[in-house]
């Protein structure tokens, strides 16, 4: 079964525009997922096809209302769930929720706009909520676009090359270590030796120091919850010193 992503927006368009190209139009490309739009504003009665009013009890901006939501959601047949929320107010979505969904066979994304949800339709028809970060965009379909780029190049068959999401980073609880690639050396600064030396275990054992390093210096919430590990210790102590050196 094709994994099936849908999103409900008030701008379809959006969405099929940035799904049109790169990674996530050759895996649909080659069955490994498929994309399902919903514009909110279908499923409205009135001429101007109204999805927002003012909020009760007073307050800067509008809010969307809830019947579009619901009637949008009633109206797909198969709709994959969980059908997501996204919104500041979510819990972080992560890697890790990446992860958990690409197990799946396919969620659903809500888009918001102008200050958010009418709570009932949170209540009525939605399984989660998920925030990007803590920031405010203008709207859901950025936060929907990057959810689903994250889930959809988890997908066997996805990338080229799928052993490239294992070591990458947050795979193991660590940021990813440094790349080099062509020319040794670039305005003075010179690709450590050890990359170029052929020796795969040396390799192998300097990435790990720098991925543990990095994660310590930039992200010791990451680092507190991770294990060192005899191997780990070890590759500390054989590279002990800073990654680039300059020759310049
Ligand atoms: N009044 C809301 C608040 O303070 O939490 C912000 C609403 S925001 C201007 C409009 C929409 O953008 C939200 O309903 C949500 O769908 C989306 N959005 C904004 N920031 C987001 C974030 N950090 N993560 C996920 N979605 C976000």
């Amino acid at each position: 079964m094709t994994f099936r992503v849908d999103v409900l927006t008030l701008f379809p368009g959006l969405i099929e525009h940035y799904a049109s190209d790169t990674i996530l139009a050759r895996a649909a490309q080659r069955g490994v997922w498929e994309l399902h739009t919903h514009d909110l504003r279908d499923a409205t009665d009135d001429a101007h096809r109204t999805v927002d009013d003012t909020p009760f009890g007073g307050g800067a901006g509008m809010v969307l209302r809830a019947e579009p939501i619901v009637r949008t959601v009633e109206a797909i047949a198969n709709l994959p769930r969980p059908l997501i929320a996204v919104t500041p107010s979510g819990t972080p979505f992560t890697q890790t929720t990446a992860r958990r969904l690409a197990q799946g066979s396919g969620f659903s994304l809500l888009c918001g706009r102008y200050e958010g949800f009418d709570q009932r339709a949170l209540d009525l028809v939605v399984d989660d909520e998920v925030s990007l970060g803590d920031f405010v965009l203008a709207g859901g379909e950025l936060a929907a676009l990057c959810i689903t780029e994250a889930v959809v190049r988890l997908l066997p068959g996805a990338l080229g090359n799928d052993s490239s999401v294992e070591e990458e980073s947050f795979s193991e609880g660590l940021l990813e270590y440094p790349h080099y690639t062509k020319p040794a050396e670039f305005r003075g600064l010179v690709v450590p030796d050890v990359l170029r030396s052929g020796d795969h275990g040396k390799v192998e054992r300097w990435r790990r120091a720098q991925a543990l390093r990095r994660t310590k210096e930039r992200r010791p919430d990451l680092f507190a919850q991770h294990v060192l590990t005899k191997e780990d210790e070890k590759a500390l102590r054989e590279f002990p010193g800073d990654e680039v050196q300059n020759e310049g």
